[in-house]
């Protein structure tokens, strides 16, 4: 059941059952989303064509809150992918202890063929359909994959256009001119460079000794690779849907972020493409500090010799196939789903520490929290407020983790992560009851 993401959930919450503290019924409801709304959204291209995609919104639970959920623009996307990613929500918003559940949702198109007007067109379509179903007091939308500031912003406008009024606490991860937090762009990857510091001070090793290969070089895993090379790990491959680029002695991060984030692909990189223009950038001979990159597959980059992997890209990607071929030390899950369980069987008796998505990757939906809270409040808070409150929160979530890993004995921190999740979410049902 290995492609399955939803089945690869069920599969984590029943390792995690035989230790949680939830009542068996409890527990089977929680298997199964609230609801799942899937809408026709037929868009007039730029081409003149008109072209019918297909979008997801499912409402997992809602026992600790409103809903909280990012959406998804990817060829991939997959019904039970969009449920079982709105279930990793609700242990993930249980785990850091906000007070939402979990939601996810996702539209099935390949933005790289869509022009900036079909994407909005595409967007706005997509906010009507769902528009019966998400609200600031009922289910807050957030960025994912492919989905940016500028998503969110046409979001909260056709959304507010309906309500006559500007609605900002509609979605989170919104342009700061509109309501959205400082730190909101970067928090997935601040919080997956904080974890990884974390973990490492946990087994008393030392991060500035390390080497880390990063899956990915989005949103996430380029905020994860800056903050980790400034915190002294030496990054030595990461890659995005072209190839990865390798170098045993570290990349240059900001010439890579700086190149993708002018729309070069990585594999352009690493042929030397944009590395031929960018010259002396610091004015200093710093151009001559850095090798040429080599060339090599994603499947290599997630079996590299690394101390710390980090995949940040897509779910099931280490696998029973590869699992006996990693060679990292510790895998830290900043993307969603990336390990299926019987990887994980295989990690966990290897001794791998394998820091989960559901704690790994929480920077996102705290700060996006810390955005919502704001937008109730009509008041902005500075950076270094929003730094420190995920700091704070995340740091809480790990140590919360590490407590009940270390006191239970129990067999990795997946599980440990799992059961304070599901305690919680059960806990909440327990005390809200069965209506009617
Ligand atoms: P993104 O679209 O900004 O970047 C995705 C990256 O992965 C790109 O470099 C892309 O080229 C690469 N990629 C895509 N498919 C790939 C494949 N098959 N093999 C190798 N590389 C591939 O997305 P993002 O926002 O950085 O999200 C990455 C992951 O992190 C997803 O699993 C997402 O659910 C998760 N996540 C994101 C956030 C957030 O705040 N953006 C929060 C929590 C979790």
């Amino acid at each position: 059941m290995a492609d399955d993401p939803f089945e690869n959930m069920l599969a984590q919450m029943d390792r995690a059952e035989e230790y949680a503290d939830v009542d068996h019924g409890v527990f089977e409801r929680l298997k199964h989303p609230e609801r799942t709304l899937k809408v026709t959204l037929p868009v007039e291209l730029d081409s003149g064509e008109v072209e019918v995609f297909e979008g997801y919104r499912c409402q997992f639970d809602s026992a600790r809150g409103p809903f909280k959920g990012g959406v998804r623009f990817h060829p991939t996307v997959t019904q039970r992918e969009v449920e079982a990613l709105a279930g990793w929500m609700t242990w993930k918003t249980a785990l850091v202890d906000l007070p939402y559940g979990g939601a996810k949702g996702g539209v099935i198109c390949e933005p790289k063929e869509l022009t900036q007007n079909d994407l909005e067109s595409l967007t706005r379509r997509y906010t009507e359909g769902i528009r019966r179903m998400i609200g600031p007091e009922t289910d807050v939308p957030a960025p994912d994959m492919n989905t940016n500031p500028q998503t969110m912003a046409w979001m909260m406008d056709t959304y507010s256009m309906y309500e006559g009024h500007s609605v900002p606490q509609v979605v989170t991860g919104k342009p700061l001119e509109i309501g959205g937090t400082p730190g909101r762009v970067e928090a997935t990857g601040r919080g997956v460079s904080i974890v990884t510091e974390r973990l490492f001070e946990y087994l008393d090793r030392d991060l500035s000794e390390a080497t880390v290969a990063i899956q990915g070089f989005g949103n996430v895993g380029s905020n994860a690779a800056r903050l980790l090379d400034e915190a002294g790990a030496r990054i030595v491959a990461t890659s995005d849907v072209s190839g990865a680029a390798y170098d045993p002695d570290g990349l240059d991060v900001s010439a890579l972020a700086a190149h993708v984030s002018a729309g070069g692909l990585i594999e352009e990189y690493v042929a030397g493409e944009t590395r031929a223009d960018r010259g002396d950038r610091e004015g200093d001979g710093s151009a001559d500090r850095w090798d040429d990159p080599d060339e090599i597959g994603n499947d290599e980059l997630l079996t590299l010799d690394v101390d710390v992997l980090i995949p940040a890209a897509v779910e099931g990607v280490i696998t029973a196939d590869n699992v006996d071929d990693l060679r990292a030390s510790a895998v830290v899950e900043a993307a969603n789903g990336p390990t299926t369980v019987a990887a994980d069987e295989v990690l966990t008796e290897r001794d791998v520490q394998v820091v989960p998505d559901i704690l790994a990757n929480a920077g996102g939906v705290i700060v996006s929290y810390l955005e919502w809270v704001q937008n109730a409040q009509e008041f902005s808070w500075p950076l270094e407020t929003v730094n420190a409150e995920l700091e704070r929160r995340i740091g809480t979530a790990f140590d919360q983790t590490i407590d009940q890993y270390d006191e239970k004995g129990l067999p990795d921190l997946r599980t440990a992560a799992y059961t304070l999740a599901l305690e919680r979410t059960a806990s909440a049902h327990e005390y809200r009851g069965l209506f009617p």
